[in-house]
């Protein structure tokens, strides 16, 4: 009889059998009853099948969403308030990184600029330098070689030369004062041999 009553299609059909069901709250005769009733309700079926598909989408939606669900407004106005703040700051620096660059790259540019032209000038100068006495040194190496070569056809204009050179120079220059000096004093020694 309590059988009968419970596994009536009107029990299952009633509002507790279906709030016992979704809460899995049926006996092992209970769900076998169940099962072999919902293969054959029609009504059961329809009612089952919508249940679960609501079910499912409450899961997905309580899976694909719990964030927004569980997220506080307030900690979501943090959240959001931090992250602009966030992007200030970045862009603050990024602003103050591309200016420090820029201010670095002039600096640069102009002390290469002067750098460079100071450099080339240098370099221009030096290169000067070193050719004209590259041509000075190679000059005086080919005179000395070739005095060397033939000094004894050179040494006669050499001296000529060079006491023309000193004559001509410095006529009373001290070379020519102390050869004098010399001349007179061996010429008065000279005289002193002759006389003692
Ligand atoms: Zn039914």
């Amino acid at each position: 009889m309590l059988e009968d009553r419970v596994g009536s299609p009107c029990e299952m059909h009633s509002e507790s059998w279906w709030i016992r069901l979704m809460d899995d709250d049926l006996t092992s005769g209970e769900r076998e009853q169940w099962n072999q009733h919902l293969w054959g309700c029609e009504w059961c079926q329809r009612e089952w099948a919508a249940l679960s598909a609501a079910d499912e989408v409450l899961e997905m939606a309580a899976v694909a969403m719990p964030p927004l669900a569980i997220m506080p407004l307030s900690a979501a106005f943090t959240e959001a308030t931090v992250a602009r703040v966030v992007r200030k700051q970045r862009f603050q620096r990024l602003v103050t990184y591309v200016a420090g660059a820029f201010i670095i790259g002039l600096v640069a540019w102009v002390v290469v600029t002067l750098l460079g032209a100071t450099y080339s000038a240098l370099l221009s100068y030096i290169s000067a330098v070193l050719s004209a006495r590259h041509i000075v040194f190679q000059s005086l190496l080919q005179t000395s070689v070739g005095l060397l070569l033939s000094w004894k056809v050179a040494l006669p204009y050499l001296v000529g030369g060079t006491l023309a050179l000193y004559l001509v120079l410095m006529p009373h220059g001290v070379l020519v004062t102390a050869a004098l000096f010399w001349l007179s004093r061996r010429r008065l020694s000279a005289a002193v041999a002759v006389g003692v």
